[in-house]
């Protein structure tokens, strides 16, 4: 076993277990960081693409910057990280994922839900009536600004942009998951942006487990229970089948 025993015993015995996922898991599958990207790209500055300002002053460059990740995505698979977190989610009786992703690459896994604190990348909306719109497979859609068919108004991608608040309900969600759950594992995310950085410490504080699953050290690195220096497609694997080594050894 590679796992602490201390670990495995919070697993098996945790009824409720919540899971974080940053960029980390999604570059496993291939998807650049935002200032990571390719060339063509590289210029422009990340408000210029994702905030509200940019988006007012070029939208034709923030939809054509949308449609070159959209794309990106559209070319990746999930990898094993993804797919031991959609097993996972059927071994406890309440699983809460959380993810700071908006590539969708965990519900196309087989995740059933996630909260998704950052938005995501498959759906667009009406700013005045906030109706969804889908233009993946539409690309004559995106030639002009497009507008909402029912009331005119500006649609924009459903991602949340520099300068804006997380939704605040997803992020009361996921709150709530960290206060209630008994282990916590944060993965693939470097835990410096607030308030999303702040749920394994709300999980702590609320007395979970605490594990960061992460090749680097992070700045919680010193402040959780446990600490696995890998990538997630390697440790989620291998903890579902040393969990359920444990599991069957205590029998
Ligand atoms: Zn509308």
């Amino acid at each position: 076993m590679n796992f602490s025993e201390e670990f495995l015993q919070a697993l098996s015995s945790a009824r409720h277990v919540a899971v974080l996922t940053g960029a980390g898991i999604s570059a496993e599958s291939g998807v650049a960081t935002f200032r990571d990207q390719d060339g063509l790209w590289q210029k422009f500055n990340p408000a210029e693409l994702a905030s509200m300002e940019g988006f007012m002053s070029n939208p034709a460059l923030v939809w054509e910057w949308y449609q070159h990740r959209r794309g990106i995505i559209g070319g990746v698979e999930p990898n094993e990280g993804h797919k031991a977190l959609a097993a996972m989610e059927q071994q406890f009786e309440k699983f809460t994922l959380i993810t700071q992703n908006v590539d969708r690459l965990h519900q196309r896994a087989g995740s059933s839900a996630a909260l998704e604190l950052h938005g995501n990348l498959v759906e667009n909306y009406c700013m005045d009536c906030r109706a969804v719109y889908h233009f993946a497979d539409e690309k004559a859609e995106l030639r002009e600004n497009p507008r909402c068919r029912d009331c005119s108004g500006l649609v924009r991608p459903a991602v949340v942009w520099f300068g804006e608040m997380l939704p605040v309900e997803t992020l009361r969600a996921a709150q709530i998951a960290a206060q209630d759950c008994q282990v916590f594992l944060s993965i693939g995310t470097s835990a410096e942006v607030m308030p999303a950085a702040g749920l394994p410490m709300i999980a702590r504080e609320n007395f979970a487990y605490v594990v960061e699953i992460n090749p680097q050290p992070t700045v919680i690195s010193g402040r959780v229970h446990s600490v696995i220096r890998e990538p997630a497609g390697i440790a989620l694997p291998r903890l579902l089948r040393e969990l359920d080594q444990f599991r069957k050894s205590r029998v």
